[in-house]
């Protein structure tokens, strides 16, 4: 039997074999495309070339790359766990041609890799071809079908619609027909027991007639108005799910049985102490079926799924750099690994951080396939095990004010739970419906899921309208790729190549392709860079720049009255030589981190303005104060050096890693990058920089902070920014020193004063514990009995807590019954306080705290207490003594 490894491996050297290169996955997190967060597929990183900004050469490719379906168009989250065939991450084997062979050769490609060469069982296997669609006047892909003929007998070809067999980029852009390979992997007593053909099952849900393989074939481009012309190149675009390959080579009948989820499953059964069912194992038992409502081993079975396969993509996006947020792409993670850890509490009895313990298990399998995940291991786990425990928290909390809506809902002789509240507990708390579901039901209470969806869907649709855009078909009006000129230049001669309309929230801007820019556009944390476009007749303001497919897109909030006149594009200096300072100070400091600090540092984000910077790394304790300023001697150092920049463009990967250039983990790098180099700080980066160290002036750290788990942030200031610092302070310090009658030795004179205030507020403490002294004394002496009990009452000038004093004296000195009340005024608010002796409390059951509450309404207040002391504020003096006479008339001594 081939492993994974193996039949991966075999994937490649295939391809290899028919004149493919074979290269790296993309990072599963995507960082620089606003219009999607996760790599969903393996064309995700040929976008560029299939949209014609990039060179397509070499033109057959082929690799395994790492997908994440959790979010928009492909969201496969719920289905995880409960089925055996989707799973959040997972990877996707796939094969291109750009301009190159077409259906006939991707047809011919797929056969035989899957029968020649793997030996898959042919009868097994159905394709299906685009049935065509008659209202956008698309032909049945009869040509696909035709080429099908060649290997399969015409009943294993099967007309599929267009849900299933035609394909789109998006809303617009490239989209053509595709054809499925589906597996019939059913046993033979299912196949006996179901009277079903394999044909009849395709595209069914079929847990074991499932689809392995999609080739696609692109040959139209949607516009906006949603006619199709023809592609200028058509491509292959193929995927094939390798959990789901590697399963029917095994001859299992879930992708849970295989060697790639297996060990992570005993794992699971080792630390749980319970069991996991394979195929097998309930095939040989009663049920085969996997239904939701499955009794208690089918629930441990899901749950070990779900942490089995988040577990990963987890793992996967937090050494990809995704770390878990409150936010987009952070949110997203955050949530997978709730998903799993309300499983494992709920089902698998884990009351206590359980996926982390996992992690050394996945490492040992995809370690070596995937370096990323090995060198990071130790900031992995650190980030999983403290989300873990922080959601566990969040769990117990939401476990409480779901107990306290319980008993309310008995109160009032109800049993169902309002759709509104589950739905807060959710979006306050993150507590899921199942779960509030499932806690009701073992209470005998429903919950109003009706209201809970409405309130959902209202929640999402609020969502959608502030993220809707639109956009425009592209203005073509001139051929052409765009070059960027901006590493030497700013200003620079240009024509715009196209323009698009884009409306956002109601608010229109253009978007302006220029086919030479000295622009940079926002990436890697440089934001993009502003300024103007300018023409004889006009000149229009560039409010930002942004990267998209390989190309800068300038945006302006007015199209030029002439697009096609000739412009000058000139870059804001003074806010790109600040920016440049910022990303130079940057690279310093990385240099500077790993100095002071050590090896392990790793870049994990940074952000580079004109103002400021900010610097994200792993390191797992708070910087001391001697280590942060070691770090600025060595930054500063560097900048008097006046190190000047060494830029080498266009540098083959491997040559750059010699270079012993520092890559990013979870970066997209091309075959050709570009390496920076001041002195010993050596980075791959595409940014622009100072044209030497001393240009930065001087760098100053503002905050050190910890972001997450594991991972610290520095912010810090450069060149006129510091100036500003500086002066700030100084205004500062000039400020304290005349507060001091600026004098000579200021911190000796503020500590002479600190040590004076704390003799005085001695000193004060003294007077007024003999002032209490004193007037407790007279209060007594003043003191009436009445029916065996002293009865004390005053109004004098004090605070609060001399009041709460006074009683307690008074109380101490009296001896025997006493009812004390005192009222009290204090910045010319009044206060009652009221002292009981203990048996009143306990024979007159006298209550203080009901007494001050009754009282204080003649102050225009309230407060409380216990039985014995209480007190109460108000806003009305003039009450006070009206509010003594109250709390002895309700004392009924
Ligand atoms: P399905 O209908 O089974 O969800 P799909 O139509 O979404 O599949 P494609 O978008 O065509 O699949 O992706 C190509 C291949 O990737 C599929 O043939 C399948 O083998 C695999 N695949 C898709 N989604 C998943 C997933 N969530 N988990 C594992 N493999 C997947
Ligand atoms: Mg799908």
């Amino acid at each position: 039997m081939m492993t994974a490894k193996e039949i991966r491996d075999s994937f490649k050297s295939f391809f290899e074999s028919k004149g493919h290169a074979i290269v790296p996955s993309a990072p599963m997190v995507i960082k620089d495309d606003p219009t999607l967060m996760f790599t969903n597929a393996g064309m995700n990183q040929w976008k560029d070339i299939i949209l014609g900004t990039r060179d397509p050469e070499p033109r057959r490719r082929a690799d395994t790359q790492k997908c994440l379906r959790v979010s928009g168009k492909h969201n496969d989250l719920e289905e995880v766990g409960h089925d055996t065939y989707h799973h959040t991450m997972f990877e996707m084997l796939g094969n291109w041609s750009f301009g190159d062979y077409f259906k006939e050769g991707a047809i011919d490609m797929a056969w035989e890799y899957l029968v020649d060469v793997l030996k898959l069982n042919p009868d097994d296997l159905y394709v299906t071809v685009f049935e065509g669609s008659p209202e956008e006047n698309i032909p049945r892909d009869d040509e696909a079908a035709q080429y099908w003929a060649k290997h399969v007998p015409a009943d294993h070809i099967i007309n599929g619609n267009k849900h299933d067999n035609f394909w789109e980029m998006g809303d617009t852009g490239p989209c053509g027909p595709c054809s499925e390979i589906h597996v019939d992997s059913r046993t033979p007593e299912q196949r006996a027991a179901s009277g079903k053909t394999g044909r009849e099952l395709v595209n069914k849900d079929d847990p074991q007639v499932i689809e392995i393989w999609n080739l696609v074939f692109m040959q139209f481009n949607r516009k906006a108005d949603g006619s199709l012309e023809k592609l200028s190149m058509n491509v292959i675009d193929t995927g094939m799910g390798f959990e789901r390959l590697v399963r029917m080579m095994q001859g299992k009948h879930s992708n849970y049985d295989t060697d790639v989820f297996q060990p992570i499953i005993k794992k699971e059964e080792e630390i749980t102490g319970l069991k996991y069912s394979t195929f097998e194992d309930s095939e040989s038992s009663e049920s085969s079926e996997i239904s939701r409502n499955a009794g208690s081993s089918e629930q441990i079975n899901i749950a070990m799924r779900v942490c089995a396969d988040h577990l990963r993509a987890v793992a996967f996006s937090i050494a990809d750099g995704q770390l878990p947020s409150n936010a987009k792409a952070g949110y997203v993670i955050r949530r997978i690994l709730r998903r799993a850890v309300r499983y494992a509490y709920t089902f698998l009895g884990q009351k206590e951080a359980f996926l982390y313990k996992l992690l050394p298990t996945l490492v040992e399998e995809m370690g070596d396939a995937f370096p990323e995940l090995k060198a990071q291991q130790q900031l992995v786990a650190k980030v999983m095990k403290e989300e873990e425990d922080s959601f566990l928290r969040t769990l117990d909390k939401g476990i409480a004010l779901l107990d306290k809506a319980m008993v309310q809902l008995r109160k009032e002789n109800k049993t169902e739970l309002n759709g509104a509240e589950a739905f807060r507990l959710f979006d306050t708390y993150g507590f899921p419906l199942d779960l509030t579901e499932l806690i009701c039901r073992e209470n005998g209470f429903t919950v109003n899921e009706e209201q809970f969806n409405a309130d959902m869907q209202k929640q999402k649709d609020r969502a959608r309208n502030a993220a809707a855009v639109e956009n425009s078909d592209w203005v073509e009006l001139r051929q052409g790729e765009q070059q960027f000129v901006g590493y030497d230049f700013s200003e620079y001669e240009c024509n715009i190549l196209r323009y698009r309309k884009v409306t956002q929230k109601k608010t229109v801007f253009y978007e302006l392709v220029l086919d030479k820019t000295p622009f940079y556009g926002e990436m890697g944390g440089q934001v993009g860079e502003q300024g103007v476009l300018v023409s004889e007749s006009e000149t229009v303001e560039i409010i930002d720049a942004k990267r998209e497919n390989n190309q800068t897109v300038h945006i302006v909030k007015q199209l030029p009255k002439d697009p096609a006149a000739p412009f000058m594009a000139c870059v804001d200096v003074d806010k790109r030589d600040a920016s440049a300072a910022n990303h130079t100070a940057t690279h310093l400091l990385d240099y500077a981190l790993k100095q002071v600090l050590g090896d392990h540092v790793e870049q994990k984000g940074s952000f580079v303005s004109p103002d400021s910077l900010r610097f994200d790394f792993s390191h797992f304790e708070k910087m001391s104060d001697e280590q942060l300023r070691a770090v600025e001697r060595i930054v500063n150092d560097m900048i008097r050096q006046d190190i000047p920049l060494d830029e080498h463009r266009d540098t083959p990967f491997e040559e750059a890693k010699k270079m012993g250039a520092i890559a990013l983990f979870g970066e997209k790098y091309g075959d050709k990058v570009r390496v920076v180099r001041f002195g010993p700080s050596c980075e791959f980066c595409g940014g622009i920089h100072a044209k030497s160290t001393g240009r930065i002036g001087f760098f100053k750290i503002i905050s050190e902070s910890s972001v997450a788990a594991g991972v610290r942030r520095i912010e810090a200031k450069t060149g006129k920014e510091c100036e500003e610092l500086l002066y700030s302070l100084e205004d500062t310090m000039k400020a304290v020193k005349a507060f001091f009658n600026n004098a000579k030795d200021l911190q000796g004179v503020i500590l002479k004063y600190i040590e004076e205030h704390d003799h005085m507020k001695k000193e004060i403490e003294q007077f007024q514990a003999q002032a209490v002294e004193r007037s407790a004394q007279t209060l007594l002496e003043k003191g009436r009995m009445v029916n065996g009990v002293m009865v004390v009452t005053g109004v004098l000038p004090m605070t609060p807590a001399a009041a709460k004093d006074l009683a307690f004296k008074v109380r101490a000195n009296a001896g025997g019954s006493l009812l004390c009340v005192l009222g009290t005024v204090y910045q010319e608010k009044p206060q009652l306080t009221i002292m009981v002796s203990d048996d009143l409390v306990a024979d007159h059951k006298l209550n203080a705290g009901q007494m001050v509450r009754e009282a204080a309404k003649l102050i225009q207040g309230g407060g409380g207490g216990q039985p014995h002391f209480a007190q109460a504020g108000g806003k009305n003096a003039d009450g006070l003594s009206a509010a003594l006479d109250k709390v002895i008339e309700m004392a009924k001594l």
